[in-house]
This record gives structure tokens, sequence and C-alpha cells, in this order.
């Protein structure tokens, strides 16, 4: 939701009236939110109500995106502007939690010098699997070094102000939901598709968080019996027929130029300029990705979903190719539509969603 008064938060919350009163508030105080239009009172009696929505004076959150090879920093305001970004390569050799510490928190460091005042947080989207008990790394495929990092805590402690973590997908969920196209829905998805494939949810107006704190796992849903060998050692799964890795094996096997670094961008053009067996790849690629978006349409009907990753630089042609065909396999197409979206540009998205996770946890009687 945008702009709310302080009854339509309650409305939205389920508390009352005098609970959003005492929870809004302390955030007008410390100038997160500010009081904006006045809404006329109405015919049935209603009071004129004031709608509250973020302070354009509010500190800037510092937002941190930890790859396996990469940390990349900026502030964000809280209406998405992104600004004094920072980006350090982490070494392959490294070996120890605390030099990627050292390295995560000079990163930091810089995008906060760039301003006077504090911030209101530190929020970091991680490439993988966290312990959401604790806020540390469970796992990082490309990065065991980065195991049991306590991320979390490290940076509260070091800056001594609230840091948030999570995984990368969740963030991208919470960054469309303050900053994108899923500001004002109640159901919604975001898909990554790219080097790998995730996806998140937000059910009823909160953001969906499996059994133990888990992310789900649906790039190994499996979507062809018998298909190919899946890095989870099973076979089918729909990360082995619709990530960058399948479109430059086949690209290698259909004889396309350069297959080693093909990402959607060039396929799209590669296609636009009639190279031969380029479109008919292209269509595949999206059927490919179509039945996946189908599937989860059909289990938990978020109707909009919004896709993320490298699949945003292929554009309208893209979209229009995996919304057609995602619209074949739908039962009932009429009466259960899906609006097909394309995020941010990654870096942008990727930002947006780890500064999104701090706003989730100032207003987290809203989620
Ligand atoms: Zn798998």
């Amino acid at each position: 939701m945008g702009p709310s008064s302080r009854v339509e938060l309650a409305r939205v919350t389920g508390a009352s009236r005098a609970t959003i009163g005492g929870i809004v508030q302390p955030l007008i105080d410390q100038g997160i939110l500010a009081e904006g239009d006045v809404v006329p009172a109405n015919r049935t009696g209603g009071k004129p109500a004031t709608k509250l929505w973020f302070s354009k004076e509010a500190k800037p959150i510092c937002a941190v995106r930890l790859m396996h090879d990469r940390v990349h920093t900026c502030l964000v305001t809280l209406e998405g502007e992104i600004y004094a970004q920072h980006d350090v390569d982490l070494a392959k050799d490294l070996t120890d939690v605390a030099d990627a510490l050292q390295i995560v928190s000079a990163c930091v460091e810089k995008s906060i010098a760039s301003t006077h005042q504090p911030v209101l947080g530190i929020g970091v989207a991680v490439a993988n699997e966290l312990n959401p008990q604790t806020g540390s790394i469970a796992a990082m495929d490309l990065a065991p070094h980065l195991h049991g990092f306590a991320i979390e805590a490290e940076l509260a402690k070091r800056f001594g102000v609230p840091a948030c973590v999570d995984q990368d997908t969740r963030a991208l969920l919470v960054g469309d939901r303050w900053f994108g196209q899923g500001r004002g829905q109640r159901n919604f998805a975001v898909v990554y598709i790219g080097q790998s494939l995730g996806a998140a949810l937000y059910v009823d107006g909160h953001p969906y968080r499996a059994a133990g704190g888990k992310h789900c796992q649906i790039g190994h849903t499996i979507v062809q019996l018998n298909g190919q060998m899946c890095r989870c050692g099973r076979r089918g799964c729909w990360e082995t027929i619709a990530t960058l890795r399948w479109l430059r094996g086949e690209a290698k096997a259909r004889g396309l130029p350069n297959p080693g670094s093909l990402d959607v961008s060039r396929m799209v053009w590669l296609a636009e300029t009639g190279v031969k067996g380029a479109k008919e790849l292209l269509e595949d690629y999206a059927s490919n990705i179509s039945v996946g978006l189908a599937n989860l349409q059909q289990l938990m009907a978020p109707n909009c979903i919004t896709l993320h990753g490298d699949i945003v630089r292929g554009g309208k042609l893209i979209l229009d190719l995996i919304g057609e065909s995602v619209r074949q396999l739908m039962v009932n197409p009429a009466g259960n539509e899906i609006a097909l979206a394309l995020g941010d540009q990654e870096d942008v998205a990727g930002l947006r969603g780890a500064a999104g996770l701090v706003i989730c946890e100032l207003l987290n009687f809203m989620i």
C-alpha cells in the first residue's frame, strides 16, 4: 500500500486505531514517517484523516548485496533513490570469515561516509541460505569460506545500528513490495531467472516464510520426468531447463555464436537480427520458463508475478513470449488472469531489496 491513514492501517493490519497510533507516533517523531494529504470527512460521518507516508527528510538506509565473489553497497532513500555505491570483489583465495567481514565493513563504511547523518539501518541481501535464527550464512555453494559468517550481528555491533539480513530472493520480494510492482498488492510473487532460479511469495499481505524459516526451492520442482540431471542430484528440475546454463548449453548444441557468454540480452539481439536458430531457441527458453510460472500460478495463484535477474534484460520481446506461453498452459485462463512484469535492472532491484528488509523491520506491524 502507498500513503495511508491511521484508519486504513488499522483496517489492513487488524489492529485497533489506538494501537496503530501508538506505533506510528514514534516513527513520526523519528522522522521516518510524515503526515501528508488530508482526506476529507466522508458522508457517513467519518472524521477527516491524514495520510502517512515516508518522510522526504528521513535518514537513508545502507543496502548491501553479498554475492560469492563481490560485495556491493549503497545508500537508499525511503523513496528508493540509490546513491553512494561502492563495489569490491571478494578474492577467490579468501579463507577466513574475519577477512570477509573486514572487506564488507570497509565497503559499508565508504557508503555511510557519504552522508552526514546516521543511517536508519543496514539491510543485507545474501546470495544463498541463511540461518534465520542467527542471521548468519548457513551455506554458500561457491564461497565455503563465508559459511557461518554472522553478518547480521557483526554489522550491527560494528556500526551501532539495526542490521537485517535475508536471502536475496526474499529481499527482491520486499524491495518490490515497497518500491516496485508489489506496492499495494496483497498477493504477488517474484521469480529470479539468471544463473540460478528462485522465487518468493507475498501471501495475503505478508511475505511467506516456509517452515523452519527456509525459502522455497521452486527451482527444484520437477517439470520433466527423467529429464536432465540437476546439480541437486535428481533429474528434470525446472532449474535444468530455465537458467542461463541451459540457454548456453543449448546454444552450443545448436551452433549459435559464442554460446559460453550468452545472456538473454544478446539472445534477443541475435533473434532480432535474424541469426539462424536464434528465434527458435529464445522461444524454447521462454516456453521452459513458462512451465514453472504456470505451476506457481496454479498452486498459489499470486496473479502478479515479477521477473528478476538476467531475464529483465530481454525486455518486451522475452516478456511477451513468456506471457503467451504461460497463458497457453493455464487452466481456465479466463478469470485466472496473470499479470507478468519485468523488475528493475538487477543491481537496482537487489539494492532496493536489501533496503526493503530494513523498512520491513521498522514497520513490522504492517507485514
Ligand atoms: Zn534440482
